[in-house]
């Protein structure tokens, strides 16, 4: 694509950056197929190539963004199957990202929408604040139906629907500290302990320390280590994200030096993909860039991981039909497709993968509270072809698509590790059928 930048605008790091993505699209339209957002509602601004389009003509003409801009970027889910697509290689994930923190500086939005952002980036990235909010929900929970009549409470009603109705306690084993592997010593790793997975579902990581320690991988969950800054990111708070980025640097990087680490374990596919991007996020800062590269270079999913270790034969094979569902962040964002199938077959699963495996399920961060209609119709969509597949459990390995397609489907959601970890002596998982559960031989 022809750009048409003057010096004085290509000698911001961040408006060169885009150029040099907007030059690697030749329109072709591929993307377009794959969109779930173009898919549902039709309308070429709704695209990929709609929105690059849209995003070329406001920084080429260095304008603040407008009601039109943010309408179509405020509807993309970062989901990034236009990545995985596209035949040129455009980096959609960074010309989108450069987009919102554009919005985000130049846009002022009506108040209730501001509010409702501020709210969310105040609470979702700190578990004591998100506990103390999804305990809250419990009074407004009565109130949906009315907020969902007004446009601008649409919002409220949705985080409402969202919220669990009970809340597991906090783990222990999310606190600082080391988890000793069994036996012979096979690895050395940090883990993610992250912010609304360790309220929603702290078990995912408990699961996740205890199958490492078992194979004899020690577990370090690094003092000082939080969100991830995904949430944020994803809204355009860009200077939000960064210090989040940089705390989680600082505390990785003291866990290197402390007794070297081999990976980086992230349970959640959504901040892999974030983590991974930080050597790319901090690229400009000198006291960060190279920190921030090789802890992006040390980040692995559990699957990625466990898929490099030997594993032994599991202690049962469950026999189980298990419908994969791939988050984005999963495959499109770090593209790991395999490998989380391929160990769940091993451990003796049935899996079977749903049609249309690349839309996503409309979770994204929060996209499901923010667009919440564009959100349900994705979601249901994504739940008529899991359930289509005849299994009796489904496993993603991300906690937003396990809170969203949980939201409407009728058999239990689970962390893929959840499911690892009991194929490999841990407990079963809440709500998954024992039935076909045989011994291992
Ligand atoms: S597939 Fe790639 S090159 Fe083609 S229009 Fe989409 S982003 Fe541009
Ligand atoms: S990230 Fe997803 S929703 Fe956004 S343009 Fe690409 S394919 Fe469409």
């Amino acid at each position: 694509m022809q750009t048409n930048f003057s010096l004085a605008q290509l000698a911001d790091p961040h408006v060169a950056e885009s150029e040099t993505i907007l030059r690697k699209c030749v329109h072709c339209g591929f993307c377009t197929a794959t969109c779930p957002t173009y898919v549902t509602l039709g309308n070429e601004l709704d695209s990929p190539r709609g929105r690059i389009y849209l995003i070329k003509d406001m920084l080429e003409n260095g304008r603040p963004a407008d009601k039109e801009i943010v309408t179509h970027i405020d509807r993309c889910l970062s989901c990034l199957a236009c990545m995985t697509t596209c035949p040129s290689g455009v980096n959609y994930m960074h010309l989108v990202d450069h987009a919102r923190a554009h919005i985000e500086e130049t846009y002022r939005r009506p108040l209730l929408d501001r509010l409702t952002r501020a709210a969310l980036a105040f609470v979702l990235p700190y578990p004591s604040r998100f506990r103390a909010a999804l305990r809250l929900a419990g009074l407004g929970r009565p109130f949906i139906g009315l907020f969902e009549k007004l446009p601008a409470l649409k919002p409220v009603a949705a985080m409402l629907k969202l919220a669990p109705s009970s809340i597991p306690s906090a783990s222990p084993l999310a606190s600082p500290g080391v988890h000793a592997g069994r036996g012979a010593k096979r690895g050395r790793v940090a883990i993610l302990t992250g912010c609304a997975q360790s309220v929603l579902d702290p078990a995912i990581n408990e699961a996740t320390i205890s199958l490492l320690t078992r194979l004899g991988v020690e577990v370090v969950v690094p003092e000082g280590e939080g969100c991830c800054g995904a949430l944020v990111h994803h809204m355009g708070r860009e200077d939000q994200a960064l210090v989040s980025a940089r705390r989680n640097v600082d505390a990785w990087t003291r866990a290197v030096d402390q007794g070297g680490l081999d990976a980086i374990i992230i349970t959640a596919s959504g901040c892999g993909t974030t983590i991974k991007d930080y050597g790319f996020m901090l690229r400009l800062d000198p006291a960060y860039a190279e920190k921030a590269a090789r802890v992006s270079a040390l980040a692995k999913d559990i699957t990625e991981y466990l898929s490099a270790l030997d594993l032994p034969e599991p202690v049962r094979k469950p026999g189980t039909i298990v419908a994969y569902h791939s988050a984005c962040s999963m495959q499109h964002g770090q593209k790991i497709t395999r490998q989380p199938k391929e160990l769940l077959a091993r451990a003796g699963f049935v899996v079977r993968e749903p049609r249309e495996g690349h839309l996503c399920c409309g979770s994204a961060g929060t996209y499901n509270i923010l667009q919440s209609e564009i959100s349900a119709k994705l979601r249901d969509r994504k739940v008529r072809n899991i359930e289509a597949t005849g299994a009796s459990v489904v496993a993603t390995g991300n906690i937003g698509c396990i809170t969203q397609i949980a939201s409407a489907a009728r058999l239990p959601v689970v962390h893929t590790i959840k499911l690892l970890d009991w194929a490999y002596g841990g407990p079963k998982p809440e709500g998954v059928s024992e039935e076909g559960l045989v011994a291992a031989e």
